[in-house]
Protein backbone atom coordinates (compact mmCIF):
# COMPACT_ATOMS: atom_id res chain seq x y z
CA UNK A 1 0.00 0.00 0.00
CA UNK A 2 1.12 3.44 -1.20
CA UNK A 3 2.10 6.51 1.99
CA UNK A 4 -0.57 8.40 2.13
CA UNK A 5 0.20 12.37 2.28
CA UNK A 6 -2.51 14.37 3.04
CA UNK A 7 -1.64 18.29 2.71
CA UNK A 8 -4.55 20.45 3.90
CA UNK A 9 -4.65 23.95 2.48
CA UNK A 10 -3.58 25.00 -0.30
CA UNK A 11 -2.04 28.45 0.32
CA UNK A 12 1.46 29.57 0.17
CA UNK A 13 2.36 27.20 2.28
CA UNK A 14 0.85 24.43 1.53
CA UNK A 15 0.50 24.56 -2.60
CA UNK A 16 3.96 25.21 -2.54
CA UNK A 17 4.76 22.17 -0.10
CA UNK A 18 2.64 19.77 -2.05
CA UNK A 19 4.43 20.27 -5.45
CA UNK A 20 8.02 20.04 -3.70
CA UNK A 21 6.99 16.55 -2.25
CA UNK A 22 5.22 15.28 -5.63
CA UNK A 23 8.91 16.24 -7.25
CA UNK A 24 10.93 14.40 -4.90
CA UNK A 25 8.75 11.75 -3.81
CA UNK A 26 8.01 8.65 -6.49
CA UNK A 27 4.52 7.52 -7.01
CA UNK A 28 5.54 4.35 -6.70
CA UNK A 29 5.23 3.89 -3.25
CA UNK A 30 3.52 7.35 -2.29
CA UNK A 31 0.43 9.07 -2.85
CA UNK A 32 -0.25 12.94 -2.38
CA UNK A 33 -3.79 14.98 -1.56
CA UNK A 34 -4.27 18.04 -1.50
CA UNK A 35 -7.78 19.56 0.26
CA UNK A 36 -8.21 22.98 -0.43
CA UNK A 37 -11.52 24.77 0.17
CA UNK A 38 -11.33 27.19 -2.74
CA UNK A 39 -10.88 25.69 -6.49
CA UNK A 40 -7.98 28.69 -7.11
CA UNK A 41 -4.37 29.71 -5.87
CA UNK A 42 -5.54 32.84 -3.85
CA UNK A 43 -2.51 35.19 -3.64
CA UNK A 44 -3.89 36.55 0.18
CA UNK A 45 -1.19 39.34 0.15
CA UNK A 46 -2.99 41.18 -2.71
CA UNK A 47 -6.50 40.93 -1.06
CA UNK A 48 -6.41 44.48 0.17
CA UNK A 49 -6.00 44.82 -3.58
CA UNK A 50 -8.94 42.88 -4.93
CA UNK A 51 -11.29 44.58 -2.35
CA UNK A 52 -10.19 48.07 -3.47
CA UNK A 53 -11.36 47.04 -7.06
CA UNK A 54 -8.34 45.89 -8.50
CA UNK A 55 -8.56 43.17 -11.04
CA UNK A 56 -6.35 40.33 -10.27
CA UNK A 57 -6.34 36.85 -12.31
CA UNK A 58 -5.59 33.87 -9.44
CA UNK A 59 -4.58 30.88 -11.32
CA UNK A 60 -6.80 27.76 -11.40
CA UNK A 61 -5.18 24.80 -8.57
CA UNK A 62 -6.65 22.38 -11.14
CA UNK A 63 -3.92 23.93 -13.58
CA UNK A 64 -0.85 24.19 -10.60
CA UNK A 65 -0.90 20.63 -9.69
CA UNK A 66 -1.52 19.44 -13.82
CA UNK A 67 1.03 17.00 -14.46
CA UNK A 68 2.36 16.91 -10.93
CA UNK A 69 0.44 13.45 -9.56
CA UNK A 70 -1.05 15.78 -6.93
CA UNK A 71 -4.56 14.40 -6.24
CA UNK A 72 -6.57 17.51 -5.59
CA UNK A 73 -9.55 17.53 -3.69
CA UNK A 74 -11.75 20.49 -3.44
CA UNK A 75 -13.35 20.24 -0.10
CA UNK A 76 -13.72 22.50 3.13
CA UNK A 77 -12.20 20.71 5.75
CA UNK A 78 -13.43 20.01 8.95
CA UNK A 79 -12.01 18.03 11.36
CA UNK A 80 -9.16 16.01 11.68
CA UNK A 81 -9.12 12.93 14.24
CA UNK A 82 -4.93 12.31 14.65
CA UNK A 83 -5.90 9.45 16.41
CA UNK A 84 -7.46 7.31 13.30
CA UNK A 85 -4.75 9.54 11.50
CA UNK A 86 -7.99 11.04 9.18
CA UNK A 87 -9.52 14.26 7.60
CA UNK A 88 -13.19 15.08 7.92
CA UNK A 89 -14.41 16.68 4.80
CA UNK A 90 -17.53 18.66 3.18
CA UNK A 91 -17.70 19.14 -0.67
CA UNK A 92 -18.30 22.62 -1.99
CA UNK A 93 -22.01 22.39 -1.58
CA UNK A 94 -21.77 21.62 1.81
CA UNK A 95 -22.69 17.76 1.01
CA UNK A 96 -20.53 15.16 3.08
CA UNK A 97 -19.75 12.70 -0.08
CA UNK A 98 -17.18 10.13 1.46
CA UNK A 99 -16.53 12.70 4.35
CA UNK A 100 -13.39 11.74 4.93
CA UNK A 101 -9.86 11.17 3.61
CA UNK A 102 -7.46 8.65 5.75
CA UNK A 103 -3.64 9.54 5.73
CA UNK A 104 -0.28 8.54 7.05
CA UNK A 105 1.15 11.94 7.07
CA UNK A 106 -0.36 15.06 7.63
CA UNK A 107 0.42 18.41 6.40
CA UNK A 108 -1.64 21.09 8.26
CA UNK A 109 -1.56 24.22 6.26
CA UNK A 110 -4.81 25.81 6.74
CA UNK A 111 -3.50 29.52 7.01
CA UNK A 112 -5.71 32.08 8.69
CA UNK A 113 -8.33 34.12 8.73
CA UNK A 114 -9.51 37.53 11.20
CA UNK A 115 -9.09 38.14 14.63
CA UNK A 116 -12.55 39.03 15.86
CA UNK A 117 -11.25 39.74 19.44
CA UNK A 118 -14.47 39.23 20.50
CA UNK A 119 -15.82 42.83 20.05
CA UNK A 120 -19.07 43.72 19.52
CA UNK A 121 -20.59 44.47 16.48
CA UNK A 122 -17.29 43.51 14.24
CA UNK A 123 -18.52 39.99 13.05
CA UNK A 124 -21.89 41.54 12.17
CA UNK A 125 -20.52 44.55 10.65
CA UNK A 126 -17.19 45.21 10.08
CA UNK A 127 -15.48 43.80 6.86
CA UNK A 128 -11.79 42.12 6.68
CA UNK A 129 -9.88 41.37 3.49
CA UNK A 130 -7.89 38.25 5.21
CA UNK A 131 -10.16 35.81 2.84
CA UNK A 132 -11.12 35.95 -0.84
CA UNK A 133 -14.67 35.77 -0.30
CA UNK A 134 -14.55 38.30 2.56
CA UNK A 135 -12.70 40.88 0.21
CA UNK A 136 -15.15 40.04 -2.64
CA UNK A 137 -18.28 41.04 -0.23
CA UNK A 138 -16.22 44.40 0.74
CA UNK A 139 -15.18 44.99 -3.14
CA UNK A 140 -19.05 45.41 -3.88
CA UNK A 141 -19.69 47.33 -0.35
CA UNK A 142 -16.98 49.67 -1.44
CA UNK A 143 -18.03 50.13 -5.19
CA UNK A 144 -21.23 51.53 -3.77
CA UNK A 145 -20.06 54.50 -1.87
CA UNK A 146 -20.16 57.87 -3.24
CA UNK A 147 -18.06 60.32 -2.57
CA UNK A 148 -16.87 61.53 0.64
CA UNK A 149 -18.16 58.23 2.14
CA UNK A 150 -16.41 57.33 5.06
CA UNK A 151 -13.76 54.16 5.53
CA UNK A 152 -12.29 53.16 9.04
CA UNK A 153 -9.30 50.90 8.54
CA UNK A 154 -8.93 49.44 12.34
CA UNK A 155 -5.32 48.21 12.87
CA UNK A 156 -1.94 50.04 12.35
CA UNK A 157 -0.15 46.57 11.67
CA UNK A 158 0.96 45.75 8.05
CA UNK A 159 -2.78 44.76 6.86
CA UNK A 160 -4.07 47.86 8.28
CA UNK A 161 -1.21 49.74 7.13
CA UNK A 162 -1.56 48.19 3.81
CA UNK A 163 -5.39 48.68 3.25
CA UNK A 164 -5.44 52.28 4.01
CA UNK A 165 -2.75 53.20 2.10
CA UNK A 166 -4.18 51.09 -1.07
CA UNK A 167 -7.47 52.52 -1.02
CA UNK A 168 -6.25 56.14 -0.33
CA UNK A 169 -4.36 55.83 -3.55
CA UNK A 170 -7.22 53.73 -5.72
CA UNK A 171 -10.13 55.78 -4.39
CA UNK A 172 -8.95 59.27 -3.32
CA UNK A 173 -12.98 60.40 -3.75
CA UNK A 174 -13.01 58.31 0.00
CA UNK A 175 -12.83 59.74 3.14
CA UNK A 176 -10.01 57.09 4.46
CA UNK A 177 -9.16 56.88 8.56
CA UNK A 178 -7.12 54.33 10.67
CA UNK A 179 -7.30 53.66 14.13
CA UNK A 180 -4.60 52.76 16.19
CA UNK A 181 -3.90 51.16 18.96
CA UNK A 182 -0.80 53.17 19.46
CA UNK A 183 1.46 55.52 17.88
CA UNK A 184 1.51 55.21 13.86
CA UNK A 185 4.45 53.29 12.76
CA UNK A 186 5.99 52.85 16.51
CA UNK A 187 7.42 49.68 15.16
CA UNK A 188 9.70 51.10 12.42
CA UNK A 189 12.88 52.65 12.39
CA UNK A 190 12.48 56.57 13.13
CA UNK A 191 12.82 57.47 9.32
CA UNK A 192 11.14 54.68 8.29
CA UNK A 193 8.02 56.32 10.69
CA UNK A 194 8.84 59.49 9.10
CA UNK A 195 8.18 57.57 5.54
CA UNK A 196 5.31 56.00 6.57
CA UNK A 197 3.46 59.07 8.05
CA UNK A 198 4.98 61.50 4.42
CA UNK A 199 2.86 58.90 3.47
CA UNK A 200 -0.70 59.23 5.33
CA UNK A 201 -0.52 63.12 4.56
CA UNK A 202 0.02 62.57 1.26
CA UNK A 203 -2.58 60.57 0.62
CA UNK A 204 -4.61 62.39 2.96
CA UNK A 205 -5.79 59.52 5.76
CA UNK A 206 -7.01 60.73 8.88
CA UNK A 207 -5.37 58.87 12.26
CA UNK A 208 -6.34 58.12 14.63
CA UNK A 209 -3.63 57.13 17.63
CA UNK A 210 -3.89 55.90 21.02
CA UNK A 211 -7.50 54.48 20.07
CA UNK A 212 -8.95 51.01 20.83
CA UNK A 213 -12.09 50.18 18.54
CA UNK A 214 -14.65 48.29 21.42
CA UNK A 215 -17.59 48.25 19.64
CA UNK A 216 -18.65 48.51 15.80
CA UNK A 217 -21.81 50.04 14.51
CA UNK A 218 -23.40 50.30 10.85
CA UNK A 219 -22.04 53.66 10.40
CA UNK A 220 -19.40 54.36 13.09
CA UNK A 221 -17.15 52.71 15.68
CA UNK A 222 -16.82 53.37 19.23
CA UNK A 223 -13.59 53.98 21.03
CA UNK A 224 -12.81 52.90 24.44
CA UNK A 225 -12.65 56.72 25.72
CA UNK A 226 -16.16 57.32 23.95
CA UNK A 227 -15.44 58.42 20.96
CA UNK A 228 -17.26 57.85 17.90
CA UNK A 229 -15.76 57.79 13.92
CA UNK A 230 -17.71 57.93 11.20
CA UNK A 231 -17.35 54.90 9.24
CA UNK A 232 -19.96 54.02 6.72
CA UNK A 233 -17.41 51.27 6.08
CA UNK A 234 -15.82 49.48 8.82
CA UNK A 235 -12.64 47.02 7.86
CA UNK A 236 -10.97 44.95 10.61
CA UNK A 237 -7.77 44.64 10.41
CA UNK A 238 -6.63 44.27 14.34
CA UNK A 239 -4.98 40.45 13.54
CA UNK A 240 -4.74 36.92 12.24
CA UNK A 241 -6.28 34.10 13.89
CA UNK A 242 -6.45 30.57 13.55
CA UNK A 243 -9.21 28.46 12.86
CA UNK A 244 -10.16 26.32 15.90
CA UNK A 245 -10.10 22.88 14.05
CA UNK A 246 -6.24 21.78 15.36
CA UNK A 247 -7.13 22.80 19.10
CA UNK A 248 -10.33 20.83 18.70
CA UNK A 249 -9.17 17.75 17.19
CA UNK A 250 -6.38 17.38 20.33
CA UNK A 251 -3.20 18.63 18.50
CA UNK A 252 -1.03 20.19 21.36
CA UNK A 253 -1.19 24.20 20.22
CA UNK A 254 -0.39 26.80 21.99
CA UNK A 255 -2.16 29.91 22.98
CA UNK A 256 -3.20 31.65 19.35
CA UNK A 257 -4.70 28.07 18.46
CA UNK A 258 -1.27 27.34 16.32
CA UNK A 259 0.19 23.76 16.06
CA UNK A 260 3.23 23.40 18.69
CA UNK A 261 5.64 22.04 16.41
CA UNK A 262 9.38 20.79 16.48
CA UNK A 263 12.67 22.52 14.85
CA UNK A 264 11.50 20.26 11.70
CA UNK A 265 7.66 21.35 11.77
CA UNK A 266 6.29 18.38 13.66
CA UNK A 267 3.94 18.43 15.67
CA UNK A 268 5.17 17.51 19.12
CA UNK A 269 2.35 15.43 20.26
CA UNK A 270 1.59 13.34 17.10
CA UNK A 271 4.38 13.02 15.34
CA UNK A 272 2.43 11.56 12.13
CA UNK A 273 1.49 15.54 12.18
CA UNK A 274 3.18 18.29 10.46
CA UNK A 275 2.12 22.27 10.12
CA UNK A 276 3.41 24.99 8.28
CA UNK A 277 2.47 28.70 7.48
CA UNK A 278 0.32 30.25 9.75
CA UNK A 279 -1.21 27.76 11.67
CA UNK A 280 2.22 26.69 12.70
CA UNK A 281 4.01 27.90 16.63
CA UNK A 282 7.51 27.39 15.30
CA UNK A 283 10.31 29.32 17.17
CA UNK A 284 12.27 30.83 14.63
CA UNK A 285 16.57 30.98 14.41
CA UNK A 286 16.06 33.98 16.82
CA UNK A 287 14.73 32.28 19.36
CA UNK A 288 11.22 34.06 19.01
CA UNK A 289 7.86 32.50 17.46
CA UNK A 290 7.67 33.29 13.94
CA UNK A 291 5.32 35.90 12.79
CA UNK A 292 2.41 34.96 10.34
CA UNK A 293 3.65 36.11 7.42
CA UNK A 294 4.63 34.64 3.65
CA UNK A 295 8.17 34.40 4.72
CA UNK A 296 6.90 32.30 7.45
CA UNK A 297 4.87 30.01 5.73
CA UNK A 298 8.04 29.78 2.90
CA UNK A 299 10.72 29.20 5.51
CA UNK A 300 7.85 26.37 7.45
CA UNK A 301 6.94 24.30 4.34
CA UNK A 302 10.63 24.34 3.58
CA UNK A 303 12.01 22.66 6.90
CA UNK A 304 7.98 20.64 7.25
CA UNK A 305 9.05 18.98 3.23
CA UNK A 306 12.62 18.51 4.35
CA UNK A 307 11.86 16.11 7.20
CA UNK A 308 9.04 14.43 5.67
CA UNK A 309 11.28 13.36 2.89
CA UNK A 310 14.26 12.35 4.96
CA UNK A 311 12.12 10.45 7.26
CA UNK A 312 10.19 8.41 4.81
CA UNK A 313 12.83 7.44 3.00
CA UNK A 314 15.43 6.86 5.46
CA UNK A 315 18.29 9.72 5.46
CA UNK A 316 18.87 12.19 7.68
CA UNK A 317 16.88 14.84 8.81
CA UNK A 318 18.37 18.48 7.64
CA UNK A 319 17.89 21.45 9.35
CA UNK A 320 16.69 24.83 7.20
CA UNK A 321 16.90 28.28 8.07
CA UNK A 322 13.93 29.64 9.92
CA UNK A 323 14.30 32.95 9.71
CA UNK A 324 12.43 36.84 10.17
CA UNK A 325 14.44 39.57 7.77
CA UNK A 326 12.00 42.25 8.67
CA UNK A 327 8.75 43.81 6.69
CA UNK A 328 7.92 44.83 3.24
CA UNK A 329 5.03 47.02 3.32
CA UNK A 330 3.25 48.41 0.46
CA UNK A 331 1.40 51.91 0.03
CA UNK A 332 -0.06 51.96 -2.83
CA UNK A 333 1.53 50.40 -5.84
CA UNK A 334 4.31 53.75 -5.99
CA UNK A 335 5.68 53.63 -2.92
CA UNK A 336 6.12 51.07 0.33
CA UNK A 337 9.06 50.65 3.07
CA UNK A 338 11.25 47.73 3.31
CA UNK A 339 12.45 47.52 7.00
CA UNK A 340 14.82 45.05 8.24
CA UNK A 341 14.76 43.89 11.89
CA UNK A 342 17.46 42.50 14.17
CA UNK A 343 18.14 39.02 15.77
CA UNK A 344 15.72 40.35 18.31
CA UNK A 345 13.06 41.70 16.39
CA UNK A 346 14.19 45.61 16.63
CA UNK A 347 14.02 47.33 13.26
CA UNK A 348 17.37 48.59 11.99
CA UNK A 349 18.02 51.74 11.70
CA UNK A 350 18.07 51.51 7.93
CA UNK A 351 15.43 51.35 5.22
CA UNK A 352 14.22 51.15 1.63
CA UNK A 353 11.21 53.23 0.52
CA UNK A 354 9.41 54.95 -2.12
CA UNK A 355 9.21 53.83 -6.19
CA UNK A 356 12.82 51.25 -5.71
CA UNK A 357 10.69 49.38 -2.43
CA UNK A 358 7.65 49.59 -4.21
CA UNK A 359 9.45 47.91 -7.39
CA UNK A 360 10.76 45.29 -5.36
CA UNK A 361 7.96 44.54 -3.58
CA UNK A 362 5.87 44.14 -6.78
CA UNK A 363 8.38 41.39 -7.51
CA UNK A 364 8.65 39.81 -4.15
CA UNK A 365 4.93 39.30 -4.65
CA UNK A 366 5.21 37.97 -8.74
CA UNK A 367 7.92 35.84 -7.16
CA UNK A 368 5.84 33.94 -4.44
CA UNK A 369 3.11 33.54 -6.52
CA UNK A 370 5.17 32.19 -9.78
CA UNK A 371 6.95 29.96 -7.30
CA UNK A 372 3.44 28.48 -6.15
CA UNK A 373 2.30 27.92 -9.74
CA UNK A 374 5.79 26.42 -10.63
CA UNK A 375 5.80 24.18 -7.35
CA UNK A 376 8.52 21.92 -8.72
CA UNK A 377 11.08 24.67 -10.37
CA UNK A 378 14.03 24.11 -9.38
CA UNK A 379 14.00 20.93 -7.10
CA UNK A 380 16.00 17.68 -7.82
CA UNK A 381 13.91 15.86 -10.84
CA UNK A 382 15.36 12.74 -8.93
CA UNK A 383 12.13 10.85 -7.03
CA UNK A 384 13.13 9.18 -4.01
CA UNK A 385 11.70 5.67 -2.64
CA UNK A 386 10.65 5.38 0.74
CA UNK A 387 12.82 3.00 3.42
CA UNK A 388 9.87 1.28 3.60
CA UNK A 389 8.62 0.06 0.40
CA UNK A 390 8.85 -3.61 -0.46
CA UNK A 391 11.55 -3.72 -2.66
CA UNK A 392 13.52 -1.49 -0.52
CA UNK A 393 14.37 -3.90 2.58
CA UNK A 394 18.13 -3.29 2.21
CA UNK A 395 17.48 0.60 2.91
CA UNK A 396 15.48 -0.34 5.18
CA UNK A 397 18.05 -2.93 7.57
CA UNK A 398 20.60 0.22 7.19
CA UNK A 399 17.79 2.48 8.40
C1 LIG B 1 -4.26 41.72 2.74
C2 LIG B 1 -3.09 40.93 3.21
C3 LIG B 1 -1.80 41.36 2.91
C4 LIG B 1 -0.70 40.64 3.36
N1 LIG B 1 0.55 41.09 3.03
C5 LIG B 1 1.61 40.38 3.42
C6 LIG B 1 2.91 40.79 3.07
O1 LIG B 1 3.09 41.83 2.44
N2 LIG B 1 3.96 40.04 3.46
C7 LIG B 1 3.78 38.87 4.17
O2 LIG B 1 4.79 38.20 4.48
N3 LIG B 1 2.56 38.45 4.53
C8 LIG B 1 1.47 39.16 4.17
N4 LIG B 1 0.24 38.73 4.51
C9 LIG B 1 0.12 37.49 5.31
C10 LIG B 1 0.20 36.26 4.41
O3 LIG B 1 -0.76 36.36 3.40
C11 LIG B 1 -0.06 34.99 5.24
O4 LIG B 1 0.84 34.96 6.32
C12 LIG B 1 0.12 33.77 4.35
O5 LIG B 1 -0.94 33.73 3.41
C13 LIG B 1 0.14 32.48 5.16
O6 LIG B 1 0.24 31.39 4.28
P1 LIG B 1 -0.50 30.01 4.63
O7 LIG B 1 -0.20 29.08 3.53
O8 LIG B 1 -0.21 29.63 6.02
O9 LIG B 1 -2.05 30.38 4.63
P2 LIG B 1 -3.02 30.85 3.41
O10 LIG B 1 -2.24 31.55 2.35
O11 LIG B 1 -4.10 31.56 4.09
O12 LIG B 1 -3.54 29.47 2.84
C14 LIG B 1 -4.45 28.66 3.55
C15 LIG B 1 -5.23 27.85 2.55
O13 LIG B 1 -6.09 26.97 3.26
C16 LIG B 1 -7.39 27.03 2.71
N5 LIG B 1 -8.33 26.74 3.80
C17 LIG B 1 -8.53 27.44 4.92
N6 LIG B 1 -9.43 26.82 5.70
C18 LIG B 1 -9.79 25.70 5.05
C19 LIG B 1 -10.64 24.62 5.35
N7 LIG B 1 -11.34 24.54 6.48
N8 LIG B 1 -10.76 23.61 4.46
C20 LIG B 1 -10.04 23.63 3.30
N9 LIG B 1 -9.21 24.62 2.97
C21 LIG B 1 -9.08 25.64 3.83
C22 LIG B 1 -7.53 28.43 2.16
O14 LIG B 1 -8.52 28.47 1.13
C23 LIG B 1 -6.13 28.68 1.63
O15 LIG B 1 -6.00 28.22 0.31
C24 LIG B 1 -0.89 39.44 4.11
C25 LIG B 1 -2.19 39.00 4.41
C26 LIG B 1 -3.27 39.73 3.98
C27 LIG B 1 -4.66 39.24 4.30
Amino acid sequence: MKHRIVVVGAGYAGAFAAGNLARRLSPADTEITVVNAEPDFVERMRLHQLAIGQDLAFRKLADVFAGTGVRLRLARVTGVDPERRTVAVTGPDGDVGDGELAYDTLLYALGSSVAHHDVPGVAEYAFDVTGRSSALRLRERLAGLGEGATVLVVGEGLTGIETATEFAESRPDLSVALAAHGELGAWLSPKARRHLRRAFDRLGITVHEHTRIEAVEPTRAIAADGTRIPAEVTVWAAGFAVHPIAAVSGLEVAETGQIVVDRTMRSVSHPDVYAAGDCAYAIGDNGRPLPMSCGSAGFTNMQATAAIIARLTGSEVPTSALKYYGNHISLGRRDAIFQMVDGDVRSKSWYLGGRTAARLKSGVLKGSGWSIVHPTFGMPKRKRRLATAPDRAGVRAAA
